[in-house]
């Protein structure tokens, strides 16, 4: 078995701004904060390559050698004078396995890039924006076909750091370089708190920086996907196709729901620890099923308990753009270029042929043959279509830009899974396993619900919010978040100016809707039962936060505790009525060429955690776009 102890920040703090209140003087966790480097001793990241693969980082559209010093890294490679083409790699159940995992590959990749970005071409056939999950995807799609060039864009930098590599180290990307580290607005609903909304900013985005949990969401989920967009290429059955062509799923046989051999390394926890299985198991004796994975029949049902399915092979994350990108770094048709960051797009007409980027502090035009995908997330999505002149023309008007398309969708219905920390005290320290999060429940609290309205999952370490920590954490103890799975709440963006430097303003209006402070609460009490649990006697000490608390003091820790999944969403959402930004093609209204496939398209946030939804949307693209050009 695996034993991590851990090094763990605090994680729903306020960024940049370390906040130790509420950590015990004598915890035996290190608790560091300050610059990543700094955070973990034991940073190495030889041997994280070396236990890994190497990728390649472009500066600044150039080739960054200095980051590929492992390039002389030799173990179990193939021969380098092995020639087959790198499009024999378009088979579906290409998993492009050991080929692409050695340095021997990572050289070629290096190489390869280094002589497209000094080639510095400024045509594509497609441009695709952000490498988060979706993007990724849809990058890797279409380069599947060597007659068509992709141009992927990345503002983030280099995956292969131990941060990200290392499953047990991913809390420390928080307020890093590798974090876009955005704030929500005070929100009166959460007593004035700003609450800090992480975002990957590095090859892979969220995927990179993420817990790595697999949620692929409710089949409730995706056939209202299919109801508003109109397009039953949404629905469970036409997802779960999409699922079964997309995963390398290591767990228990099951040919009608998952995957073998596609792109997406998918396993139950390995070694789950054991408050991960007291958690199952308490669930269970409280009368709720328990399943052997979160994503197959139980996503089907009321819900239940089960160890979580994760990203991670080899004791290694394995993340969307490692899966789908990197493998075809080797191909002269998809140029990657990192530290460029998307500011326009340009038009001609109300056709998009291209975009603005600055890369090192100037500004620089590619253009688009046939289509610009933006998939920047779900903040930044919004973000550069009202630089670009779309979204609701009084704001537009507002900043002096000029209006090529009225949306008054874009940056509306922002969306996010809202949760609470309630914390345990250990016994006895407990180990740390795969990336701390193992175990997870999903559950309607009223039969009659569609889809779950509790999400709840654990967390191998005490988390308060930065508000909370000041009712006193224990040393060693663990958190479990209960959520809310389909919050009434949504929220908005808008722009502060009309400069890229002007920041979005994020108003998550967290907790407006006051149906979701009154089912906070049972959610956060089913929680505490859980947690105190005879499954869990000879493991925890004690319920250390919340507590027994009247109504008042409840509602009080639930405004203090709030905090985000990390599950931004719905900002440009897909859909028929006139706040739909984009149609079931994910085709922006109003404008051509332009698509976009991101979590910003989701029309409700699905049950569970979104990276395998934003993976979903990324095959959706890719397919609509083939099948639109005939590639
Ligand atoms: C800390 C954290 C933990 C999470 N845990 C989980 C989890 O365990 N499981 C799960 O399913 N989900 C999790 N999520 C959510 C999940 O990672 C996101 O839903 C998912 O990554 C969203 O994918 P996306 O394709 O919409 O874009 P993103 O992941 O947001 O990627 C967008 C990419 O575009 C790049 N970009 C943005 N703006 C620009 C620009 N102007 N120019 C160029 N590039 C740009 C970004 O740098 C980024 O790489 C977590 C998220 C975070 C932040």
């Amino acid at each position: 078995m695996r034993r991590r102890f851990l090094f763990f920040p605090l994680i729903c703090a306020k960024p940049r701004k370390p906040n130790v209140s509420g950590l015990p003087s004598n915890s035996s966790f290190p608790v560091l904060f300050g610059k990543p480097a700094e955070l973990n001793p034991r940073s190495n990241r030889k041997t994280v390559s070396a236990r890994y693969f190497v990728v390649p980082s472009v500066k600044t559209g150039s080739f960054n050698q200095d980051l590929s010093g492992e390039k002389s890294y030799s173990h179990g490679m193939r021969d380098s004078s092995n020639t087959k083409s790198p499009f024999d790699k378009t088979n579906e159940t290409a998993n492009f396995d050991q080929e692409t995992r050695t340095a021997d590959f990572a050289e070629k990749v290096r190489i390869n890039q280094q002589m497209l970005t000094a080639k510095s071409k400024s045509n594509y056939d497609f441009i695709i924006c952000g490498s988060g999950p979706s993007g990724s995807v849809v990058a890797s799609r279409l380069a599947e076909n060597p007659e068509v060039s992709v141009l992927l864009l990345e503002a983030g930098g280099s995956d292969d750091v131990p941060e990200v590599m290392n499953p047990a180290q991913w809390a420390m990307n928080l307020g890093s370089e590798r974090d876009w580290a955005f704030v929500a607005l005070p929100n009166s609903h959460l007593n004035g708190r700003s609450i800090p909304l992480s975002m990957g900013k590095v090859l892979g985005g969220g995927s990179s920086i993420n817990v790595m949990l697999w949620a692929r969401g409710h089949e409730n989920d995706w056939e209202h996907f299919a109801e508003v967009s109109g397009d039953p290429g949404w629905g469970y059955q036409s997802v779960l196709g999409i699922y079964r062509r997309v995963e390398n799923w290591q767990g228990a046989n099951d040919p009608v729901r998952r995957g073998a051999g596609g792109p997406v390394y998918v396993e139950p926890a390995s070694n789950p620890q054991p408050i991960a299985l007291a958690m199952v198991e308490a669930v269970r004796s409280l009368g709720m099923p328990s399943f052997d994975s979160p994503n197959g029949e139980m996503m089907e049902s009321r819900g239940g308990a089960a160890i979580a399915d994760v990203i991670i092979r080899d004791g290694q994350r394995s993340s969307i753009f490692r899966d789908y990108v990197y493998p075809r770094l080797d191909q002269p048709n998809l140029t990657l270029l990192t530290h460029t960051l998307v500011t326009k797009l340009i038009f001609t007409g109300s056709a998009v042929v291209g975009v603005e980027v600055i890369q090192d502090g100037k500004t620089r035009q590619y253009t688009a043959n046939q289509e610009v995908i933006l998939s920047l997330g779900a903040i930044n999505t919004p973000k550069v279509l009202l630089q670009s002149g779309l979204g609701p023309h009084g704001d537009l008007r507002k900043h002096g830009i000029q209006i090529v398309q009225h949306l008054p969708g874009v940056g509306q219905n922002h969306q996010d899974h809202v949760s609470f920390n309630c914390i345990f005290e250990y016994q006895e320290p407990q180990p740390f396993g795969n990336g701390g999060g193992e175990a997870t429940l999903y559950w309607k609290s009223d039969p009659s619900l569609d889809r779950p309205d509790l999400f709840h999952c654990q967390f191998q370490a005490p988390v308060p919010s930065a508000e909370t920590a000041a009712l006193g954490v224990p040393a060693h103890g663990w958190t479990m978040f209960p959520g809310l799975a389909h919050p009434k709440s949504r929220g908005s963006l808008r722009l502060s100016g009309p400069q890229v430097s002007d920041p979005i303003l994020i108003d998550a209006n967290t907790l407006s809707h006051p149906d979701d402070l009154k089912a906070a609460i049972p959610n956060i009490e089913l929680c505490r039962e859980i947690g105190n649990h005879s499954a869990f006697s000879k493991l925890v000490k004690r319920e250390a936060i919340p507590g027994n608390l009247s109504p008042s003091q409840m509602e009080n820790f639930v405004r203090n505790a709030a905090v985000t999944y990390w599950h931004q969403c719905g900002t440009a959402k897909m859909g028929r009525d006139p706040m739909s930004v984009v149609d079931s093609r994910l085709k922006v209204y109003g404008v051509e060429k332009l698509r976009i496939a991101d979590a910003s398209i989701m029309p409700e946030i699905t049950s569970g955690n979104t990276m395998a939804p934003c993976v979903v949307i990324g095959e959706r693209a890719a397919e609509m776009v083939k099948a639109a050009y005939g590639i």
